[in-house]
């Protein structure tokens, strides 16, 4: 018997065999012309996945917290007007770093499960000179997905830095970095990219790093500062040796893998197929007469699903009686609504195989919490969906 249960929250997610592999492979020396053939080969992999042949990568140490504060840390200087643009817990997280750094932070808040107006986002735009603007792609906390293009064009119209918080989106939504000019699209290893936690990846564009440049003031975070990992970034694609900080050998052999998957499957292809599973995953609930949080269909993220629980079902019981069956989902994130809704991520190396499975154990909990429903209903919407 398997003596594993599935793990299907929004990161970590269930990893490919061959990068947990490569993760246990003997660790090298991080001048080891093996890691820095891999290393070089991840960096030049990652302008492939973020759509981008101009931006400049950073492999560092640390999560996805760390990739937003490395972005504030280095774009911010004192008294810099930053526009947040929040859909929630993480939107409203970027609002705190900024201003760590010595922002004036203004915040554009969605209602629950809504995404913010681009014509409010205009108006504030207008009002008032910014020097950048942060955006959720999708917020973990709600399941809510943002059209990124169209607020980076605005940004672009009133010459702002945007940075894309992709820690839930990118290698799972489209992205299409340059094309659609975003300066900053940052994510986390344990998300669609598919390496367990603990790497901070950005790739940063040659605009914003010329913006980075002529700074006034330092950076006032040492272990983030671009001055010093630019260099390492630069020597590792190059194929030279380097040092400043030591890299985490294992995870970025683990990423080598994860990304050669990734660029071999695709990225239309990926997106389509993250795309099918959400939609599947997502009437599946609708099926079974469950809300989700998104107010609308077309504001879900294909990354993961964020469903009330039934009224009258204790979310607690709920997501126990799943975990007997050997699947594991997240509870609620957003304060407010933190005990009422769950969450389950459906990215990376997600089959239909998996969200069958899901489906399958939900039903069994509602059916279980005696929740009036049609057994099977759930499966089949899914299935129709999936056999298309
Ligand atoms: N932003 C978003 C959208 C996230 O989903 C998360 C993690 N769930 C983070 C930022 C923070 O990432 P980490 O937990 O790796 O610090």
């Amino acid at each position: 018997m398997k003596r594993r249960k599935l793990l299907m929250i929004p990161g970590p997610i269930e990893f490919e065999p061959k990068v947990l592999a490569a993760l246990g492979a003997p660790t090298t020396s991080h001048v080891a012309p093996n890691f820095i053939e891999s290393f070089g080969n991840c960096i030049e992999m990652m302008r492939k996945v973020w759509l981008t042949s101009t931006g400049q990568p950073f492999i560092v140490s640390g999560t996805g917290t760390f990739a937003m504060d490395m972005a504030a840390a280095n774009l911010i200087e004192p008294h810099d007007n930053v526009l947040v643009i929040s859909t929630g817990y993480f939107g409203d997280r970027f609002a705190e770093i900024s201003k760590r750094y010595g922002a004036n932070v203004t915040i554009l808040a969605s209602e629950v499960g809504n995404v913010v107006a681009l014509e409010d986002i205009e108006k504030a735009l207008s009002a008032k000179k910014y020097k950048l603007i942060t955006i959720t792609h999708v917020d973990t906390s709600t399941g809510v997905l943002v059209n990124p293009k169209s607020i980076a064009e605005l940004a672009k119209k009133y010459n702002v830095l945007s940075i894309l918080d992709g820690v839930c989106s990118v290698a799972g939504e489209e992205i299409q970095q340059e094309e659609w000019g975003i300066d900053v699209v940052l994510t986390a290893s344990q998300k669609a990219i598919g390496v367990p936690p603990g790497l901070a990846l950005l790739v940063v564009s040659q605009k914003a790093m010329e913006i980075f440049k002529n700074r006034k003031t330092s950076v006032g975070n040492y272990y983030a500062d671009f001055n010093n990992w630019l260099p390492i970034m630069k020597a590792y694609e190059n194929r030279q040796p380097s040092y400043f900080g030591t890299p985490p050998v294992n995870l970025i052999a683990a990423l080598e893998v994860s990304l050669q998957q990734i660029v071999e499957e695709g990225m239309e292809k990926r997106f389509l197929r993250h795309q099918k599973i959400a939609v599947a995953f997502r009437e599946a609930m609708i099926a079974l007469g469950l809300k989700l949080l998104p107010v609308q269909k077309n504001l879900s993220a294909n990354t993961l699903t964020a469903v009330y629980f039934p009224e009258n079902i204790a979310g607690s019981a709920f997501l126990e009686h799943i975990s007997k069956i050997d699947v594991i989902l997240a509870g609620g994130l957003l304060p407010s609504h933190k005990t009422l809704y769950f969450r389950i991520g459906h990215m990376g190396s997600v089959n239909n195989n998996d969200i069958i499975a899901v489906i399958a154990a939900i039903e069994s909990a509602l059916f279980a919490n005696e929740f009036p429903f049609e057994m099977g209903i759930g499966l089949k919407t899914a299935l129709k969906i999936l056999n298309n």
